[in-house]
């Protein structure tokens, strides 16, 4: 068998304050190769902590990640994070911003530059490498920022509700070209989101977190066949089980807030 790409190991991630906030409890998770896995829960479960501990961007308070077999202890190159917020710097070029994490690795001009217009071909921006930041819809800002996480040519990536941020159709839109991406190279892709359609759309495997402390509740394998067509009767099954789990969550919580009253 395989290495897996992320091994989770009894991870535990407490922030100090008082009291202390223990954002994820006791998570074991493994992650294949080439899987898209989606980290799905309401607001403040510790998803984007978890996040954070895949991408080396914080350490666990106990247990251990390890990324192909090894322990991470620090941001790694091979692992690509997307946030919510493109964060594109607003006086450079949508070219040099693609460029940016080139160019801070001394990579030369001549690649660097048909690396970007490559990446930003792949998102749909073909023509518009000389616009600034300001010229561009949310949308198209977004898709800048996953061109330049691509650019860098990582083995994962990480992306903490990339498309939160943008309108509703927006959001479809680039749920349908990430998914085009990611079929054309098969990188392991970890996805953040509160919204259960855009989960079982996009996501082989759903983690479904619940709050304080953040414990993996439920996992859905979603086998439907790809490409899947949005609206489609076996889809919203999925979305109708993993919204009776978060009813269920809702449920228990309710029980334990009644016990400590
Ligand atoms: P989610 O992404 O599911 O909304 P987070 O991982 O952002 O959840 O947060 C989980 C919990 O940890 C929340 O209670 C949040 O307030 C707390 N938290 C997150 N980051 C920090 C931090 N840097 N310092 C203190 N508490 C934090």
């Amino acid at each position: 068998m395989t290495t897996p790409v992320f091994q989770v190991r009894g991870v535990s991630k407490e922030y100090s304050g008082t009291p202390p906030v223990r954002a994820v409890d006791s998570v074991e998770l493994e992650i294949g190769d080439g899987e898209f896995v989606v980290l799905l829960g309401p607001s403040g479960c510790g998803k984007s902590t978890l996040l954070e501990l895949l991408a080396g961007l914080q350490q666990p308070s106990g247990g251990e990640v390890l990324f192909d077999g090894e322990v991470l202890s620090h941001p790694d190159r091979r692992l690509g994070v997307v946030f919510q917020d493109a964060s594109l710097f607003p006086w450079r070029t949508v070219q040099r911003n693609v460029e940016l994490g080139l160019e801070l690795r001394g990579v030369p001009a001549v690649e660097r530059r048909s690396r970007a217009r490559e990446q930003l071909a792949a998102v749909g921006l073909a023509g518009f490498e000389r616009s600034y930041p300001h010229q561009l819809s949310g949308g198209m800002r977004q898709r800048v920022g996953i061109a330049r996480v691509l650019a860098s040519e990582p083995e994962v990536l990480l992306m903490d509700e990339p498309f939160g941020a943008v309108d509703h159709l927006t959001r479809i839109r680039l749920q349908e070209e990430l998914l085009a991406l990611w079929e054309q190279h098969r990188r392991t892709v970890v996805f953040v989101t509160h919204d259960v359609g855009e989960a079982v759309f996009l996501a082989d495997r759903i983690i479904l977190l619940s709050p304080r402390p953040g414990r993996i509740f439920r996992e859905f394998v979603i086998d439907e066949p790809r490409p899947r067509t949005r609206g489609d009767l076996s889809l919203l099954e999925r979305e109708a089980e993993v919204y009776r789990a978060l009813h269920e969550l809702d449920r228990r919580a309710g029980i334990d807030e009644e016990v400590v009253a």
